[in-house]
């Protein structure tokens, strides 16, 4: 049994950016995330490390994976001193398209230098919301939804 993508078979899947241009399995179901529990292809979902195993999860959910915070140290025993949450945050969502990846980690260090903190400080929830903020936006994360809720109301 072949299962569609949920975003790509949705009548508002165009506003959705793929996380990865260079996936030739689009709109084949390829994991459920297990946050939301659609099923989504290889462009719209992205297998996320664990602890405690790695977990499935789909580009409508990142901006809450990225809200909730907590990202794993990148290399825990490095000498090189401490790493710093941007590096985390940029890290855990390595799957995001290069040019969003940029824009968030620009956007987050102007937030640091407003709040006058170290670019090695933690971000925060505020932070960490506007990095949320700006992946909906960038991603179409943000329209999908809002066309969603739309069609819902009709
Ligand atoms: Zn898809
Ligand atoms: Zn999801």
């Amino acid at each position: 049994m072949d299962l569609a993508c949920y975003i790509c078979s949705s009548s508002c899947a165009t506003t959705v950016e793929g996380l990865d241009d260079a996936v030739d399995a689009v709109g084949f179901g390829h994991g459920i995330c297990h946050l939301c529990s659609v099923i989504v292809c290889k462009a719209h979902g992205q297998r996320v490390p664990g602890p405690p195993a790695a977990q499935y999860m789909c580009v409508l959910c990142v901006p809450s994976f990225i809200r909730k915070g907590g990202f794993r140290p990148i290399e825990p025993g490095d000498p090189t001193g401490p790493q710093t949450e941007i590096d985390q945050l940029i890290e855990a969502i390595s799957f995001a398209p290069e040019p969003v990846l940029t824009k968030i980690r620009t956007e987050l260090i102007e937030f640091m230098r407003r709040q006058k903190l170290k670019e090695t400080a933690p971000v925060g929830q505020a932070g960490r919301n506007l990095a949320a903020d700006i992946f909906s936006e960038e991603m179409g994360v943000t329209q999908f939804l809002r066309e969603m809720n739309e069609g819902l109301k009709i």
